[in-house]
């Protein structure tokens, strides 16, 4: 199996792309750690990377490539799942000609779908622990005692990033920066989009009947 997964912030992916991991056995393939690895290992590019890093610059595209393209050819035949990446046509384009070099290209981009007003109700009922960093949330996961951890008494905080106003504006970077992508994706006929409302199980079950596993 190998895929590229997308979904917006609290779509559910990290969950789901451990189920796919665990369930077939691909290598979850995340760049930010993809990366981190390359520069630790001091491997040519993970050299070239830190260049960049250590000037606080964005790393070019095709130092990303390069490394991505490393990871994935010492992938086995179980395949790998691919999350954060590709984020722009370039990428993308780069991506397919890379995989068609080393003769495994994607078989599925797995996009999880959930609607925008849906996100912010998830993601404005977090609350975290400033104290011991213990994360709650307002519906699915909260304290005992209303505003307090659980674990320390600390009083709980409500990020300025977990705001609606933040959130609203962080989904529409985010659906910018990767509507062309899923275009590009859409063209090549292999794009499953997927109703990411529900139960993890009913999530997964689709993902599985669209990947045809
Ligand atoms: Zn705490």
């Amino acid at each position: 199996m190998r895929i590229v997964l997308f979904g917006p912030p609290g779509s559910g992916k990290g969950t789901q792309a451990s189920i796919l991991k665990e369930k077939y056995g691909a290598a979850h393939i995340s760049t930010g750690d993809t990366l981190r690895e390359a520069v630790a290992n001091k491997t040519e590019v993970g050299l070239k990377a830190k260049e960049y890093m250590e000037k606080g610059e964005l790393v070019p595209d095709e130092v990303v490539i390069a490394i991505a393209k490393d990871k994935l050819a010492s992938v086995g035949g179980e395949g790998f799942l691919l999350d954060g990446f590709p984020r722009t046509i370039a990428q993308a384009e780069a991506l397919d000609a890379a995989l068609a070099e080393i003769a495994k290209p994607l078989d599925a981009v797995v996009n999880l779908e959930v609607d925008d007003e849906e996100l912010v109700k998830r993601l404005s009922g977090r609350r975290v622990c400033p104290g011991c960093g213990e994360p709650y949330h307002v519906d699915t996961k909260a304290p005992k005692v209303e505003g307090k951890c659980d674990k320390c008494g600390g009083d709980l905080v409500h990020r300025a990033d977990d705001q609606p106003d933040a959130i609203r504006n962080r989904l529409k970077v985010y659906n910018n920066q990767t509507a062309p992508v899923l275009g590009y994706y859409g063209e090549k006929g292999i794009l499953k989009n997927i109703d990411a409302v529900g139960a993890i199980a009913d999530i997964q079950a689709k993902i599985a009947k669209a990947l045809g596993a």
